[in-house]
């Protein structure tokens, strides 16, 4: 597909161009296996000779046109899907780190990745250092270790709504020759684009926007093509000495600038098997060819919401950084210009009697641990996600008792605030 298409071109026709008289969707490929003619077209695709489909563990047409039309999108030269977000956050990251690796995570990320990073790659022998978003360049530097393999973070931040500045962070991990991963989930490459400012890998949540109707759960990695591993060969020989598993082959010099998204599916995938079925691959490509329309709404939707609060006298305070004052608002300008995501927050002055009462007085917006889909839904971290915190550790966390995070749906504006205002009455 021509890379001056705009995104919402791209949403509808990357990843599927029909020839003469065949499907105008993408089609289903819905079978675990795929049949040759002989035993030697078959042994090539063994050996990573040959293009073609053997297995579907491995790769599957259906999930291959809706892992371009997301590689087309963020600008990248690649891009794999997995069964989850969860799962492209560890491939993405053990594509790279193996026991003995340390890696940087931003502490202000979605909390399956911070027990990911944090609890289960320390068991593997991973080990990682966790930095503010707000770092200096001069804590970033002292994070470093002479094993560090890489950098992680999220455009956006599930929940707490930090924005990276991702050219500063991609920057100082250039400058000790490693990539920066970044989890673009909240963003989504409609309202921005990580690969432009420097980051190398983007992962995805598609289970949130993309997918966006709370249907199915999926991953996906994109390789930007961009980060030369071989100019750093001593720090990832998984990607630049023989891997033993194919005959010897080294990924960057058979394989290029697709060297890092190869070895991630032909390695990771084949040993460890995330891989989505392409019967929810079809449901998230056709999801995705609304995704700009979506997107554009839920942000209207939400800046609508965070303004009102902002006015309104049982509001302590609001976090949306799209919205003037706030704490991220600048970065946000800079990396999210025309919009950041549906997803808000906002502190009740009751606390945490106050939170419960404006939740259960909700009439609209249902009480849910999902965000970005359709529907507005409504969360209270210290009831729901972060129960276990006692209030001091509440404290710590950021996260005040009268807390509550939004994720504003697509249903008209008027009635969402009509009922956010009777709740609100009753809180
Ligand atoms: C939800 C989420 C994930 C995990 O994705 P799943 O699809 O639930 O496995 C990872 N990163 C971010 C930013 C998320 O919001």
């Amino acid at each position: 597909m021509s890379n001056n298409y705009h995104a919402e071109t791209k949403c509808i026709h990357s990843g599927w161009e029909p020839k003469n008289g065949e499907s105008r969707q993408i089609p289903i490929y819905q079978s675990t296996t795929f049949k040759y003619d002989s035993a030697d077209e078959m042994g090539k695709l063994f050996d990573l000779e040959a293009n073609g489909y053997f297995y579907s563990r491995l790769q599957n047409p259906t999930n291959d046109a809706v892992a371009t039309r997301i590689a087309d999108l963020e600008g990248g030269v690649g891009a794999m899907l997995t069964s989850s977000g969860q799962a492209a956050n560890l491939f993405a990251i053990i594509n790279i780190c193996e026991a003995g690796d340390h890696l940087i995570c931003a502490s202000e990320i979605y909390g399956g990745t911070l027990n990911l990073v944090g609890v289960t790659l320390k068991k593997f022998g991973i080990e990682s250092t966790f930095i503010s978003v707000d770092s200096t360049d001069e804590e970033i530097h002292n994070a470093f270790r002479p094993n560090t393999k890489l950098i992680i973070g999220e455009s956006v931040s599930n929940p707490a709504l930090a924005v990276l500045d991702i050219e500063r962070f991609a920057n100082v991990a250039h400058s000790h020759g490693v990539p920066l991963i970044v989890d673009n989930t909240f963003a989504t490459p409609i309202n921005c684009q990580p690969f432009k400012w420097g980051a190398d890998i983007v992962t995805h949540s598609t289970t949130k926007y993309m997918d966006g109707h709370a249907a199915q759960v999926g991953g996906c990695i994109v390789d930007s093509g961009n980060f030369d591993w071989e100019a750093h060969a001593d720090k990832f020989p998984g990607l630049t000495t023989p891997d033993e598993s194919y005959h010897g082959i080294v990924y960057t010099q058979k394989f290029g600038k697709l060297a890092y998204i190869t070895k991630a599916t032909s390695q990771l995938m084949r040993d460890l098997g995330s891989t989505p079925s392409p019967l929810s691959t079809f449901l998230l490509g056709m999801s995705l060819e609304s995704l700009p329309l979506r997107v554009e709404r839920h942000c209207s939707n939400a800046l609508a919401i965070a303004t009102y609060l902002k006015n309104h006298e049982k509001i302590a305070s609001v976090n949306c950084p799209a919205l003037e004052g706030d704490k991220y608002y600048s970065l946000a300008k800079k990396y999210m210009p025309n919009g950041v995501c549906g997803v808000i927050s906002a502190e009740l002055k009751g606390g945490r009697e106050s939170a419960v009462r404006f939740l259960d007085s909700l009439k609209l917006a249902s009480i849910a641990t999902h965000v970005a889909d359709a529907k507005t839904c409504v969360l209270h971290p210290a009831s729901h996600t972060h129960r276990q915190l006692t209030d001091e550790q509440l404290v710590e966390a950021g996260i005040s008792t009268g807390l509550i995070r939004l994720s504003v749906g697509l249903e008209h504006v008027e009635d969402l605030i009509a009922d956010i205002e009777q709740a609100l009455k009753q809180a």
